[in-house]
């Protein structure tokens, strides 16, 4: 199997140290970007991958994404759905556009990327898939409804999925991650970032790296018996 990755939201964050991370492991790696194209160029040109643009959000996009990807390196082994915004405030506040928006970046992302990933999968025999899910759709959080809305659907996606296609030899996972250190987390100040590592039973916010080593284990063959789970990466925040 050749080794090409699609990592959506490559180009900053968790999504970035993703890219990196496969790379090492030796694939080659498209690096999806919304708005910050000099940030996934740049990185692209790191670790020898592409960068390509598109909003995930946009079934005409997703599709252009992934051609771009089949004519330039062939087509996507491993999918890592891990573009998503998120949204703090009272749900009686949440407008419809902006749950449309979450739903539509978070959980009709993964469902556009899916689509256009799993027929050259079935092909093949042979793929992987890793959502980027949180700890707020396993267990929800308050002033985050739509947030961890799209989380918990993506978690159910990874599980029937992940029964549809296994008979494909195709694997579908997800990394749940805890609170990690990125942009993500810059609405915190830091007294809320002290409590909140003093709420993890592991005392520290993760890391990027700490996702991302996740996801290329569940991509690698050492998990190659592992599939339809939720792997949480929260240093004990929600067991
Ligand atoms: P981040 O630093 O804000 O980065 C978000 C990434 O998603 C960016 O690369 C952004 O690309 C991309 N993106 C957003 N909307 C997109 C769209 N419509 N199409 C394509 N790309 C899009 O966030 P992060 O913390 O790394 O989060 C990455 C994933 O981990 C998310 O799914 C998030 O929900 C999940 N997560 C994060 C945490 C945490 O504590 N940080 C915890 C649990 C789960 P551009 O900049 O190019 O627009």
């Amino acid at each position: 199997m050749q080794k090409i990755a699609l990592v959506t939201g490559g180009s900053r964050g968790i999504g970035s140290e993703i890219c990196r991370v496969l790379a090492r492991e030796g694939w080659r790696v498209a690096v999806n970007y919304n708005h910050s194209e000099s940030a996934a160029r740049a990185l692209a040109a790191e670790i020898g991958g592409i960068a390509v643009g598109g909003n995930v959000a946009s079934p005409a996009d997703t599709e252009n994404i992934f051609a771009t990807i089949r004519a330039e390196l062939g087509e996507v082994s491993l999918l890592v759905n891990n573009a998503g915004i998120g949204e703090y405030g009272l749900f009686t506040d949440l407008s419809f556009d902006r749950w449309n928006e979450l739903l539509g970046t978070n959980l009709t992302g993964a469902f556009n990327c899916c689509k256009a990933a799993i027929p050259a999968m079935v092909r093949a025999k042979s793929g992987c898939i890793v959502n980027i899910a949180s700890m707020w759709g396993e267990v929800g959080a308050s002033c985050e409804v739509a947030y961890s809305v799209t989380k918990a659907g993506l978690i159910g996606m990874t599980k029937a999925l992940a029964k549809e296609l296994g008979p494909s030899g195709i694997r579908v996972n997800a990394v749940s991650p805890g609170c990690i250190e990125t942009d993500m987390m810059a609405r915190f100040s830091p007294d809320e970032r002290a409590a909140l590592a003093d709420e993890t039973p592991l005392g520290f916010i993760g890391q990027t790296s700490d996702a991302a080593e996740a996801v290329a284990f569940l991509a690698s063959e050492k998990a190659r018996f592992i599939t339809g789970q939720v792997l949480g990466v929260n240093g004990g925040f929600v067991i």
